[in-house]
């Protein structure tokens, strides 16, 4: 028997919501961002079945228990189904063994990035939830780079949805703007803005903060601030560990996870509070390094934003961050209200020594800077002939460095090489192979609007585009 299950926001304003409800609310109207009130746990014998379960039926038996009983079982199946279908590879997302570390290769999808897991299933939901209330629905957006494709391919054609995706404009690489501007179908509106990824989150906040816009336009959140996305993410985890285990006969594992926006590596922390046997969550950044200075130092404070050659996580304020700060001060929505407000003002939170020492049972950290990933992926390419993206290969270098000799250890390989591939090329003198979803994309056409990164001017684009 499947049991209710309810939301909340971290703030504590909001309460006893239905999972339909949360992953329609996106952001909590409170300003939080929601989780479920109690973790499900999956107990090792469940862990030893999944060894002999696919992919989609993995996912159905994790999701299911946060959907609770108000999801028909047979439609939650179908659905689950019908988004893992739309990936190239029959495994979904493969474990592969190279020199020692097992790769968990999350780019089979439309849009070659990790961020298809959850996007294919969070359109495909967002459908279901519509159809079943009769309502339309304007999703607004903020892309590093990778969402954004990710989040139109996950709804283009739908019916009862409009998509505005917004990016740096000029920041993201040529292919990643090439693989949102090239979808043309009606519902999809892409915008350039002349900013950073932080003014388009900040857009986002502000746009969702303003609750009779929100409600008056139905608007849909897409970043990973909606829980369905952090749920679809747990299952590859419990996946990994299902194909890892029997080959090495461990109690558990390392995950090394390339980070941006806390939304991956806290999907890996709630697994590890679900129950899988995690050793350390391995977290890796950029030169943008604000989370693995928070890890290492306990100094949580935004610098600039620097171009780096992962762009997806070139990111300073990462949303996701507030769920792990919820847990980490004992679910005390009080505090975390205080530190929030504190934040917002000074842009800087400093952690003592015992909240230091909670955060190290779980995490270790790794800043990789450029010369560190082009090095990762010349020398891995030469040991294995396996080419990473910059962004694995910023997870493969920690992993590869931070990793217990005694744990094996996952890296998540978030992209498909050809998507970046001025930076592969840099590095091993060759192109990546191209993907025949990539064939010919600079021919096709493209539609794309420039704008500037003002809240007012989005809203009033968007009020005169909308369902
Ligand atoms: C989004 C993204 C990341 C960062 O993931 P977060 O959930 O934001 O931490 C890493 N690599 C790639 C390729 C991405 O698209």
């Amino acid at each position: 028997m499947r049991q209710s299950m309810r939301y909340m926001s971290t703030r504590g304003q909001v309460r006893d919501l239905s999972f339909k409800d949360a992953v329609m609310m996106g952001l909590a109207n409170d300003g939080g961002l929601l989780l479920p009130q109690q973790i499900p746990a999956i107990s090792p014998e469940q862990l030893l079945e999944y060894r002999q379960m696919s992919y989609p039926q993995i996912a159905f038996d994790i999701i299911s228990r946060f959907t609770g009983d108000d999801f028909d079982a047979a439609d939650l199946k179908e659905l689950i189904e019908r988004s893992y279908a739309t990936f190239e590879h029959p495994e979904v997302t493969p474990v592969v063994k190279k020199d020692g570390v097992y790769i968990l290769e999350l780019f089979h999808g439309p849009t070659l990035a990790f961020k298809d897991v959850a996007l294919q299933f969070l359109g495909n939901l967002f459908e279901y939830l519509l159809e079943e209330r009769d309502e339309k629905m304007n999703i607004l957006g903020a892309t590093s780079g990778d969402t954004g494709s990710a989040a139109i391919y996950g709804v283009r054609g739908k019916e009862r949805i409009n998509i505005f995706i917004m990016y740096p404009h000029g920041k993201v690489s040529p292919i990643q703007e090439l693989q949102m501007t090239t979808v043309t179908d009606a519902n999809v509106f892409n915008l350039a803005i002349r900013g950073t990824f932080d003014d388009g989150q900040r857009i986002i906040k502000e746009a969702f903060g303003d609750l009779d816009f929100k409600a008056k336009y139905n608007l849909g959140a897409v970043n990973s601030i909606n829980w369905a996305r952090v749920l679809a993410q747990i299952v590859y985890y419990f996946y990994a560990f299902s194909r890892v285990q029997p080959q090495e006969d461990c109690d558990q594992v390392d995950f090394s996870v390339p980070t941006g926006n806390f939304g991956d590596i806290f999907a890996g922390y709630m697994a590890k509070r679900m129950g899988l046997p995690i050793g350390k969550l391995i977290l890796a950044t950029n030169e943008n390094n604000i989370l693995s200075r928070f890890v290492l130092n306990g100094d949580y404070s935004v610098g600039n934003v620097v171009e780096t050659l992962s762009p997806s996580m070139d990111i300073q304020i990462a949303s996701n961050f507030e769920r792990y700060l919820f847990y980490l001060l004992g679910e005390d929505s009080e505090s975390l209200c205080g530190l929030m407000e504190s934040f917002s003002s000074s842009k800087s939170l400093q952690f003592d020594e015992q909240l230091q020492a909670k955060v190290r049972e779980d995490f270790t950290a790794l800043t990789v800077d450029k010369a560190a990933t082009i090095e990762q992926i010349s020398d891995f390419h030469q040991r294995t002939g396996y080419v990473l993206d910059p962004h694995t290969a910023v997870g493969v270098r920690a992993g590869e460095q931070l990793s217990d000799p005694d744990i094996p250890v996952v890296c998540l390989a978030t992209a498909h090489p050809a998507k970046f591939g001025e930076a592969v090329q840099q590095a091993i003198g060759q192109d990546p192979e191209m993907p025949a979803s990539l064939q010919g994309i600079e021919e096709r056409e493209k539609r794309c609007d420039l704008i500037n990164a003002d809240t007012e001017q989005v809203k009033a684009y968007l009020v005169e585009r909308a369902r």
